[in-house]
């Protein structure tokens, strides 16, 4: 076969996909033409039948025309997968976000008074309803929160946080290097696994500006430990004319302990507390997009408010659509508990999820006597740096292929449409069913049947 030109290509591809214009073939026919070109050099381009060819430049097609960012399925049993998009929207905050997305809004008009408004007014109100906090603002993401915050009140001055909190949450927000990007000096106290009131109190000077106290996050020290209660340095810190500030990381709105699971610190109790500045994520636990909140006394908030930083790190409409939509939800916890993807893998009972993965065993079972199919017992996880000890007990189905390695298996359902992650154990692949929503089951049914063909397994 002689190399086509890329018209030659484009034209071929016009046929094959006589919808699209003529201008979207450009690209994959150049990609098609290298890959022959190097076929050629290899010496294997006589292989290569007509179909083939339309096989190529189909799936360079394909490739150019599927968007990039795009939907998974998350068999991987880790609730707030940051690598996954952290948490799912509710489908009630879909409408709202569709109509602002979509159409002009109302960002920053007061349509009471028609004069120019605050974008933060959309959820404030909310904010300050289910938290009892006196003031709030929202910023792009709780990294940014935890630097405007620090920033505002502590620039030029000194920040006491215990060595037990010195934490790294994953890419490269370290609470030492965020201390410097903030113009803070840091100021370490205690071991790390144990702070006392009296390692705060030592610390204490006339360049004190604040007391930190940052959440754990991803890890837990066991054992001979000991950390200060929020209570006890807003005690210690307001005794001195001192505020204290808390990045709870996660934040939750809702007490897992009430529903059996461990407990995660609250965002009302810090603000009961008497914390004066609160921060944390809108997409971890909470279960919204990506934000950051802080809560907090009403000077300290206006206060951050005004710092320029504010312009560089605010919140855009879409995520404010999102997020006033999720925070509606949590007016009644049952209807949060229900509708927010997040709370609802944490909380469903485990019965449910097992009758889910003996679903999906038992279709895939169905789909090729070749596929060696089980049943197992798994521990799901929060993720996004909440809980780190608590193992939720799930169910997964195992798969084996013969033949097939279950680094190939992952490798071959990465490629399918949509995507399928889960995890590796063993000689098994395992998609666990606590991630799944019961929509995904249907397509990873597909994605085994075109696998089952591809490897020329019987049905
Ligand atoms: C996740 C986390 C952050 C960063 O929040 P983002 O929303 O990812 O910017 C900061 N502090 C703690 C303790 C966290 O867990």
């Amino acid at each position: 076969m002689r190399i086509p030109s890329v018209h030659q290509l484009k034209e071929r591809l016009a046929k094959l996909h006589p919808k699209h214009p003529f201008s979207l073939f450009t690209i994959p026919a150049r990609r098609v033409a290298q890959q022959l070109r190097e076929l050629k050099q290899r010496g294997e381009l006589e292989s290569i039948s007509e179909k083939d060819l339309d096989g190529l430049l189909t799936k360079a097609f394909l490739e150019y025309t599927t968007p990039h960012l795009r939907r998974v399925i998350n068999g991987t049993g880790v609730i707030v997968h940051t690598n996954l998009g952290r948490a799912p929207l509710a489908k009630e905050v879909i409408s709202q976000l569709l109509e602002v997305a979509l159409k002009y809004s109302n960002l920053e008009l007061n349509l009471l008074t028609g004069k120019r408004g605050s974008r933060y007014s959309h959820v404030e109100e909310l904010l300050l309803e289910l938290t009892g906090a006196e003031a709030a603002l929202v910023v792009n993401n709780n990294a940014s929160a935890v630097l405007i915050s620090l920033n505002t009140l502590a620039q030029g001055r000194e920040v006491i946080v215990s060595r037990g909190e010195m934490v790294e949450i994953g890419g490269s927000f370290r609470i030492p290097e965020v201390m410097g990007w903030a113009g803070c000096i840091l100021i370490e106290v205690g071991t790390t696994n144990k702070t006392h009131l009296f390692d705060y109190e030592r610390a204490i000077n006339e360049k004190t500006a604040l007391l930190l106290k940052v959440h754990k996050s991803n890890y837990a020290i066991v054992g001979f430990t000991k950390e200060v209660t929020a209570e006890a340095l807003v005690t210690l810190g307001h005794s001195r004319g001192i505020p204290v500030m808390e990045d709870l990381g996660s934040g939750s709105f809702i007490d897992f302990s009430k529903y059996g699971l461990a407990k995660e610190p609250t965002v009302q109790e810090s603000i009961k507390a008497g914390v004066d500045v609160v921060t944390f994520s809108g997409d971890k636990l909470l279960g919204g997009p990506q934000a950051g909140i802080i809560l907090g006394k009403k000077e300290i908030i206006e206060k951050i408010r005004r710092n320029p930083l504010n312009r560089a790190i605010r919140i855009d409409k879409l995520t404010l659509a999102a997020l006033e939509g999720t925070l509606r939800l949590y007016r009644d916890e049952s209807i949060a508990i229900q509708a927010i993807p997040v709370l609802n893998m944490m909380l469903c009972p485990v019965e449910k999820i097992k009758r889910r993965a003996q679903r999906l065993a038992r279709e895939l079972k169905n789909t090729s006597p070749s596929f060696q199919v089980k049943l197992i017992k798994t521990y799901a996880k929060t993720g996004g740096g909440a809980l780190p000890l608590l193992d939720i007990p799930s169910y997964g189905v195992a798969l084996k292929i013969e033949g097939v390695s279950p680094q190939i298996l992952s490798e071959k359902l990465r490629m399918a449409d949509p995507p399928i992650l889960g995890i590796t154990m063993d000689d098994f692949l395992v998609l666990d069913g606590r991630t799944l929503f019961d929509e995904d089951l249907q397509y990873i049914k597909t994605a085994f049947m075109k696998l089952r063909d591809e490897l020329g397994l019987p049905s």
